[in-house]
């Protein structure tokens, strides 16, 4: 594998190859991820350049790798760049290209992770191999993180590090996924987001009861099973309220758009109608961002085709505003519920509130001087992640953590939103060039 070539853009492209290769696929349980295969070859890949690497093995097979530029004043701050190595599962079956092929393909490069978020991991593992072999020798300390187990809960990674190896990974500033995506709202301005938090999940089980009996007369019977079905099409005609929040204020006062068009997506009574008249998977970016969501995703139930089942168990995926806790979110399942609602028992939850960081802080000026030096005239837009990353362990420690990224403008937002976790997944070379670039730039401008 190419190391510290001449060309930086070649060399990311490289190792994001090999990360895709590496499929370390993070299916929820334990015994998958591999992501070892992964933290070895990043383990090589700093092989020469000084720099000395530690893994954390939290379980067999899930190997993270932080390594370090250790900087020359203790009171300068500490920045540390997260990329996870972990992808979630493709079917190959539905892709151009093998989803784990990592093919260059018309300056493009194809495969699970290409954009969540190997691009990322691979482009901060170059900038600071590059910088350790330039000379870096900041005031400040550069750490690098290479983490498993993103995809799933966090559990055998950034979760066992913060809580279990806290002097590793300790840091005043993190930068992870997955902002920076070039918000085009037709008027030629550059708008870059920064995830400066995300929404809370409220993942739960809820279960339906009834009464058995033979299903060969099922006239008058207590069938959970149907219960359950009127109990999902209530949940799926629930509008939980628009909430116009500090975040999503921020975010389109961000945006600097005319009065005309700010002013409808900032009225709770207009909102909605406004939605209607953007691209969809826009619509569907702000709608999450204003409101809580409630998907009934998985169904379990019945055991016997002459049963009427006495049990079903539906889980829900709830993502949750800013300040919204599980009482609230009880409240809601109540009031979608109704007179069914006495029917139903929530067995099982997982709550994870939302977490955010504040905006005026000195990463946030680093990351708007960086960004014009490959964007000129754009400006960082502070956003509400809809989606839940590793960020939340270290804002949960009092670390001001932001999503950032570069990308060039043949990626849209609109893409963006389509290839996360879905087919075709890839990123072009001049997005990897551009986001190596950033990250040196970053740590040369905050770390200095
Ligand atoms: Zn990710």
């Amino acid at each position: 594998m190419a190391t510290s070539t001449a060309d930086p853009a070649a060399e990311v492209t490289d190792l994001l190859q090999h990360l895709i290769r590496n499929a370390c696929v993070n299916d929820g349980t334990r015994g998958s991820g591999h992501e070892t295969r992964s933290a070895d070859l990043l383990a090589g890949y700093f092989d020469g350049s000084g720099l000395d690497v530690a893994r954390y093995e939290a379980t067999p097979g899930r190997a993270s790798l932080v390594t370090r530029i250790e900087g020359r004043d203790p009171d300068a701050p500490t920045l540390l760049l997260m990329g996870h190595t972990d992808v979630v599962p493709a079917n190959a079956e539905r892709w151009r290209h093998d989803p784990f092929g990592g093919e260059l393909v018309d300056g493009e490069v194809w495969g699970r992770g290409a954009i969540d978020m190997l691009n990322l991991t691979a482009s901060m593992a170059v900038a600071t191999r590059r910088l350790a072999t330039s000379g870096f020798r900041p005031a400040g300390t550069l750490v690098y993180l290479a983490v498993a187990d993103e995809e799933a809960l966090g559990t055998w990674g950034a979760d066992h590090l913060t809580r279990s190896e806290p002097d590793a990974v300790r840091a005043d500033y993190v930068i992870t996924e997955s902002g920076g995506i070039p918000v085009d709202l037709g008027d030629g301005a550059v708008r870059l987001p920064v995830l400066v938090g995300e929404k809370g999940s409220c993942w739960c089980t809820l279960r339906i009861t009834g009464t058995a009996g033979h299903a060969s007369q099922p006239y008058a019977t207590d069938n959970a099973l149907i219960t359950a079905a009127r109990a999902v099409q209530r949940l799926s005609d629930y509008r939980p309220a628009t909430r116009i929040h500090e975040s999503w204020r921020r975010f389109v006062a961000g945006l600097g758009l005319p009065e005309e068009m700010s002013r409808p997506l900032l009225d709770p009574d207009t909102f909605l109608d406004t939605l209607s008249t953007l691209p969809t998977g826009m619509a569907r970016q702000f709608h999450a961002c204003t409101h809580t969501t409630i998907a009934p995703t998985v169904v379990h139930g019945g055991t016997k085709t002459n049963v009427i089942p006495d049990a079903v168990d539906v889980q829900l995926d709830i993502r949750t505003l800013p300040g919204e806790t599980l009482p609230d979110v009880r409240a809601m399942l109540d009031e979608a519920l109704g007179d069914l609602a006495d029917r139903v028992t929530m067995i099982e939850v997982h709550d994870d509130p939302a977490t955010e960081s504040p905006v005026d802080t000195p990463l946030w000026d680093t990351l708007s001087r960086a960004s014009q030096a490959f964007y000129a005239g754009s400006h960082i837009v502070p956003m509400l992640s809809v989606g839940a990353t590793d960020a939340r362990f270290f804002r949960r420690l009092g670390t001001t953590s932001y999503g950032f990224g570069l990308f060039s403008r043949k990626l849209t937002f609109e893409e963006f939103g389509r290839m996360f976790h879905g087919d075709d997944e890839r990123v072009d070379v001049e997005s990897l060039r551009l986001s190596t670039a950033l990250w040196e730039a970053v740590a040369r401008d905050l770390l200095a």
